[in-house]
């Protein structure tokens, strides 16, 4: 409770009477003032509400796209991806259609020496048929120490290069 000038007799009266004890006059409340506190309050809230609309649109552009492939194989090794070009152009040799080919980036399996990459069913190697239809297709490619030559390429079984050396365990 707070005490508050009458506007018509200016003797104190209650904030919360009605009207002026002595006058009659019908209490008006002045207009409520901001205090330091409320304006200090108000300034974190917009704040606050700033962070969280910078905080959602960040968010928003991180969901937005997804990683290309391409980004991918930007961060690999360039000899991988040498190797993985030579066993596309070899995939694409041996496609009916190497311009219906999806070759997914994957990444080289080899441990020692040379290259493998390897794509089961389900991995996103497709290869159109004779009827333009993309068939999901099993492949694995193994590339010779230089990282261009083609020594092994299997495709759904069948192989369509298969120059291992004869050393290999
Ligand atoms: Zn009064």
């Amino acid at each position: 409770m707070a005490l508050i000038k009458c506007s018509e007799c200016a003797s104190d009266v209650s904030d919360k009477a009605k009207s002026c004890p002595k006058c009659g006059a019908p209490v008006v409340l002045p207009p409520p003032v901001l205090t330091r506190t409320d304006t200090a309050k108000m300034w974190l809230m917009f704040l606050g509400l700033g962070a969280a609309a910078v905080w959602f649109i960040h968010h928003e552009l991180n969901e937005a796209p997804a990683p290309e492939p391409t980004a991918a194989v930007a961060s690999t090794a360039p000899y991988e991806i040498q190797a993985l070009a030579a066993c596309s152009k070899a995939l694409k040799r041996a496609a009916k259609n190497p311009s219906g080919i999806n070759i997914p980036y994957t990444t080289d399996l080899a441990t020692a020496g040379g290259y493998m990459f390897n794509w089961d069913k389900g991995d996103g190697l497709t290869m159109q048929n004779g009827f333009g239809a993309k068939i999901d297709t099993q492949a694995t490619c193994v590339v010779a120490e230089d990282g261009t030559t083609v020594i092994g390429l299997v495709v759904d079984g069948k192989k369509l290069i298969y120059n291992l050396p004869k050393h290999k365990k």
